[in-house]
């Protein structure tokens, strides 16, 4: 079956119902422990995938609800890394401070990291699924390096283990892996530099469709603060868009409503689908299907028609659990609208 016009999806994250984990925190803490967690995970994601399906969006996620954080929930099933002292540490070039675990030797997958929850979701939908995992250079920016003494060489050693979980995932029958990449808008010139050729490493020797999501961020108060003071025009994405379009990730997904990217630079990747991010997590008020048909048809100014798929700017994690819901609704809603006005011409 041929792809639909603007295929529709999440970036990666829901909320977590709070009879799973606090709610409204990036690191909430779980509920309950055990197998009583596990049952929970199942029963949030089992709920989002039907919300997802019944809001009408074409490609299904988890949710993220099994991982307590994107980065962290991945770190979790890694040996050589300790995780019961945790240190302080500026992330995303001291941005904001977070409590992260320290790589204290070789780092290798102590088995399997997402096989249950990537299950679930391809046992309990007919359409399309995408997983995430965090991109490479994100993770070494988000634990404290205590062993291997170098950025590249803890990037490139996360991203075989990245590969070895991606390659399952395939295995599992998830349709689109995506890489979540945040540190790329923090460090562009790295990114171009070594950030693209280690994301390929780990997407290595996939068959299905890749993908890689780059963002200024959750919602969240130090990244609005951030956003605040990077200007009238964002121009990160001009230093990665190239190295990505000459790289063999299939899908870009990047902020586009609400921020200061200049629309021009999606052109920048000829040749890949790019997924526009057509809701903002960074507010509660709730796009309206005109607006959302507005923004696709800005970005269809750049970017070709078959080409273009729908997203949000970025995960929902710590937002409010009815307002994602409307969000969901809201960006299924308005790819209705894009597609209804397409074929009026
Ligand atoms: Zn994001």
């Amino acid at each position: 079956m041929p792809r639909p016009l603007f295929s529709s999806s999440i970036a990666g994250s829901l909320p977590k119902p709070d009879w799973l984990a606090e709610p409204d925190k990036l690191w909430p803490q779980w509920k309950s422990a055990g197998a009583a967690l596990a049952q929970s995970k199942d029963d949030a994601t089992l709920l989002w995938i039907k919300a997802q399906e019944d809001a009408g969006l074409d490609v299904i996620g988890d949710g993220e609800q099994s991982r307590q954080h994107f980065v962290h929930g991945f770190l979790e099933h890694v040996e050589g890394i300790d995780f019961e002292n945790k240190v302080r540490m500026g992330i995303r070039n001291n941005r904001y401070d977070a409590m992260v675990p320290q790589v204290v030797a070789a780092i290798r997958l102590r088995g399997r990291v997402h096989e249950r929850e990537a299950r679930l979701l391809r046992a309990h939908t007919r359409r399309k699924t995408k997983f995430t995992l965090p991109g490479p250079m994100t993770i070494v920016d988000t634990v404290a390096d205590r062993f291997y003494g170098d950025r590249i060489a803890l990037a490139t050693a996360f991203a075989d283990l990245l590969n070895q979980e991606a390659l399952a995932l395939q295995a599992d029958g998830i349709d689109i892996i995506q890489f979540d990449e945040p540190a790329f808008n923090v460090y562009p010139a790295d990114a171009a530099d070594w950030g693209v050729s280690v994301l390929e490493r780990a997407a290595k020797g996939l068959i299905c469709t890749t993908a890689v999501h780059i963002c200024y961020g959750y919602g969240i108060k130090a990244n609005i603060d951030w956003k605040s003071t990077l200007g009238d025009e964002w121009r990160q994405y001009e230093s990665v868009f190239p190295a990505l379009a000459a790289s063999a990730i299939d899908q870009v997904s990047l902020e586009c409503v609400n921020s200061h990217v200049p629309a021009h630079l999606m052109a920048l990747l000829k040749g890949k689908d790019v997924m526009v991010g057509v809701i903002d997590v960074a507010t509660d008020s709730i796009e309206s299907p005109e607006q959302i048909a507005e923004t696709i048809e800005r970005a269809l100014q750049h970017v070709p028609k078959d080409r273009l798929l729908a997203c949000t700017n970025c995960g929902m994690a710590p937002m409010r659990r009815d307002v994602a819901l409307k969000k969901i609704e809201a960006l299924a809603a308005g790819v209705a609208l894009a597609r209804q006005r397409q074929s009026e011409g």
